[in-house]
């Protein structure tokens, strides 16, 4: 039986910190949307260069779109007994169109941790934030600092800010949130799977909270 999970919360929040942390206990990938867009817009792919327009004004991608994207990737051999997805789905369209795929790779969606963080805090968490060019692993210059500037612990590469880390883009990303993902909080609560999950505490203390409440793969 393969398990899905669904990291919900607002940009900031610590989605990627906690997905790249608890992916390897779980046993499940990580699947990041912002990550497969960011590597197409590395590689100048269509895909990245359709993408690129949203993703420095802070917007969605349409939803065809990502929901095309995601359905191919979560295909894919490694996905077999399930998936961590971050980032996706962001609308309700999106989260339908999880529901119904999910049903062709005979499961589905089995907890939905929301990681809490109020408004007031996100402008602080991604106007501070540095990203690892090589795999997004994710440093806060003030919260959780490489132990060499510039530098990312896990494979060396060089950290650089995200053009959409940018404080004017990085309101409007929160107002999207805001308007058009925040509605999934009821949608999964409906279905009975969302874990509330305080994302103000310590790194490791989220990652405890996540890891007690989330379902595991059978050994
Ligand atoms: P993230 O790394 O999750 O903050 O995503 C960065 C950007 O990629 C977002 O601001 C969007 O422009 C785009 N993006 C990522 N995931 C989605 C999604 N599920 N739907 C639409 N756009 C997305």
């Amino acid at each position: 039986m393969s398990i899905y999970i669904v990291l919900l919360g607002p940009p900031g929040a610590g989605k990627g910190t906690q997905a790249q942390i608890i992916s390897g206990a779980l046993r499940l990938p990580h699947i990041s949307s912002g990550d497969i867009f960011r590597e197409n817009l590395k590689n100048q792919t269509d895909l990245g260069k359709l993408a690129k327009g949203y993703i420095d004004r802070g917007e969605l991608v349409p939803d065809d779109v990502t929901i095309a994207m995601i359905r191919e990737r979560l295909s894919r051999p490694d996905c077999r007994d399930g998936a961590l997805l971050d980032g996706f789905p962001r609308t309700p369209a999106q989260a339908q169109a999880l529901d119904e795929m999910l049903v062709d790779f005979a499961g589905k969606v089995n907890a939905v941790p929301l990681i809490d963080v109020p408004e007031a805090v996100l402008v602080e968490r991604l106007t501070g934030r540095w990203t690892c060019r090589a795999n997004g692993h994710v440093f806060h210059e003030k919260f959780n600092p490489p132990a060499k500037p510039g530098i990312c612990d896990q494979d060396g590469s060089e950290l650089y800010q995200r053009e959409d880390d940018k404080a004017e883009t990085v309101t409007r990303r929160i107002r999207v949130y805001l308007e058009q993902t925040s509605p999934l909080i009821e949608y999964y609560r409906r279905q009975g799977v969302l874990l509330e999950v305080d994302g103000t505490q310590s790194i490791e203390k989220v990652t405890e909270d996540l890891l007690s409440a989330l379902p595991r793969r059978e050994a």
